[in-house]
């Protein structure tokens, strides 16, 4: 059973007790911190400004494209580099969104 200490006189009283046995003090209702309304906002803008940096070079580079990009791009880059920053910037909006429903 959970106990609760006395503000006034530290005797430990039951939880729910709404008055201290020991010195007749009222015992104030447990407030419960609310929950912060902004948590996880700044991971997901995050997240997708990372997604968006790596999808419109991935886009404009990779074979196939409308636009012919006037500069040699290595392979590297759009084969690793583009898609582990879009993956990186996935798993940002992931872990924000968790966050805000409150998992993390
Ligand atoms: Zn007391």
């Amino acid at each position: 059973m959970a106990r609760r200490q006395c503000a006034y006189c530290g005797t430990f009283v039951d939880e729910n007790a709404k008055q201290c046995p020991d010195c007749r003090e009222m015992i104030p209702e447990r407030i419960e911190p609310r929950k912060d309304p902004s948590a996880g906002r700044a991971e997901i803008r995050r997240g997708l400004l990372y997604t968006l940096l790596g999808a419109v070079p991935y886009y404009f580079a990779s074979p196939g494209s409308p636009v012919t990009v006037p500069f040699p791009i290595p392979p590297a880059v759009t084969t690793y580099l583009l898609p582990l920053l879009m993956m990186l910037g996935l798993g940002f909006v992931i872990f924000g969104a968790l966050k805000r429903v409150g998992v993390l």
